[in-house]
């Protein structure tokens, strides 16, 4: 099993060449990198995490410091990381530079990547964040409208939980309980914990 350190100098050497001249600097995966009891899985980084060069920092940092916290979690329990590894970005009206979202083509180079990277961190779980990583290790069908909150097999042959991404609350604050009951019955069903406290 190669370590996911090896997986991502391979990975740094294949995308390096692929933009030449642009700022496109790959965030990578940070945490227990091996076997943790889940690896929680995003978007794709923001401006803050391309900046720090750390995934789940800034405004997504609060969102993981909140789930650690429903679910009886440390950070340095778990692996996090994204699907896209790059920051898709775009021109808003005012000229200003904006998060979109990922495109086919930065999917299916990344993809492949986020399953090399599951096969050397072994997770116990996957926990993904809204439908991109849903959809990239799951059926493409497959919506997190329909499958919040459930246990799920996935692509890299690892149990997958499914959550909506915290940041879609900001835009529908009704999703804000469905979250948090979605995260408490994570914790009380991870693989091996049985409802157990980890810390206190
Ligand atoms: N920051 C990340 O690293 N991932 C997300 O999905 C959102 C913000």
């Amino acid at each position: 099993m190669p370590s996911v350190q090896k997986v991502y100098q391979e990975m740094l050497s294949f995308f390096r060449p692929l933009w030449p001249g642009e700022d496109k600097p790959l965030v990578l995966g940070e945490g227990k990198s091996d076997h943790p009891v889940l690896m929680l899985i995003g978007e794709a980084p923001g401006e803050t995490e391309v900046i720090k060069r750390r995934p789940f920092v800034g405004k997504a940092g609060k969102n993981l410091d909140e789930f650690l916290s429903l679910a009886k979690l440390h950070r340095e329990d778990i692996f996090v990381s994204n699907t896209v590894k790059i920051r898709p970005v775009e021109t808003g009206p005012t000229g200003r530079t904006r998060n979109r979202a990922p495109s086919k083509e930065e999917l299916s180079l990344f993809i492949p990547w986020l399953l090399r990277e599951i096969d050397a961190v072994q997770p116990s779980a996957l926990v993904t964040l809204g439908n991109v990583p849903l959809k990239a290790l799951t059926d493409k069908k497959t919506t997190v409208g329909d499958c919040h909150g459930q246990w799920l097999s996935s692509r890299a042959g690892i149990p997958l939980f499914s959550l909506y991404h915290p940041a879609s609350i900001i835009y529908r604050r009704s999703l804000a309980p469905v979250y948090e009951q979605d995260v408490i019955a994570l914790s009380q069903s991870l693989p091996g914990m049985e409802g157990g406290t980890r810390h206190g």
